[in-house]
């Protein structure tokens, strides 16, 4: 469904990602990972259009991706839930929510909206409350909530258990795995490595802006993990 190939990304004179290829088939859940800095936030950002590759290319379903602005790629089926989650805080959850439905003309929101509340019942809950009170694992319900308003072919999250408790990081880690069973495809950065190789159809190791191992999750023991992520 998502074929990156040879991508490359620059911030000025940093070469962050540096002739990246990947693919993601219909149905998988896929997972960047890697240390810090080693790119993956820099290679979701170049898929959904958040910062411009300097070279390669990127298609979903055979659709070149590169040259469309981000509003562009969300028509095309990519939602991206950010790093921080950035949900409107002075907006009320149900704002949040109607505004991810809106880049996308034609959907039935009502619709949509009553899948995400059956997903999230807590949401459903809190529709009228405002954003910045709801808790930072409420937060990010939201903000998943949100990018599925636009009926994504491929969810894109970026760490999207960072700064939770280990209890609410089962939590959203459990309602990823509801997601992609029922049929979204999705890219994911984790930091939790052994929960992402868990879930994941398969995995992509990356170290200082390019890929060292790409397969299936099992085939990485706590000792290759360490070797690839150390160098
Ligand atoms: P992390 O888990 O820390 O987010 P990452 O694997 O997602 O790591 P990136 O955030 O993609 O890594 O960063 C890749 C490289 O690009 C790093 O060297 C980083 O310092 C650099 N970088 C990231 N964002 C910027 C920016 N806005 N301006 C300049 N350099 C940046």
């Amino acid at each position: 469904m998502l074929k990156v190939s040879g991508l490359s990304v620059a911030y000025g004179p940093i070469q962050a990602v540096r002739d990246v290829s990947f693919e993601v088939r219909q149905g998988e859940l896929v997972s960047l990972l890697g240390s810090n800095g080693a790119g993956k936030s820099t290679t979701l950002r170049a898929v959904s259009g958040l910062i411009r590759a300097s070279s390669g290319s990127v298609t979903i379903e055979g659709r070149n991706l590169l040259a469309l602005a981000p509003s562009a790629r969300v028509s095309c089926g990519i939602a991206h839930v950010p790093e921080g989650r950035r949900v409107f805080a002075s907006m009320s959850v149900f704002e949040n929510l109607a505004l991810g439905g809106y880049t996308v003309p034609g959907l039935a929101m009502e619709e949509t909206l009553g899948a995400v509340f059956d997903l999230f019942p807590l949401l459903r809950e809190r529709r009228n409350q405002t954003s910045g009170t709801l808790s930072g694992g409420e937060q990010q319900m939201l903000a998943i909530g949100r990018a599925l308003m636009s009926r994504p072919k491929l969810l894109i999250m970026d760490e999207p258990t960072m700064g939770l408790s280990p209890k609410m990081v089962d939590v959203i880690l459990a309602k990823i795995d509801d997601i992609r069973r029922q049929g979204t495809t999705i890219l994911m950065v984790e930091q939790n490595a052994m929960d992402a190789i868990r879930m994941s159809s398969r995995v992509y190791v990356m170290r200082t802006g390019g890929i060292v191992f790409e397969g299936a999750g099992d085939a990485l023991t706590p000792d290759i993990i360490k070797a690839l992520y150390l160098g």
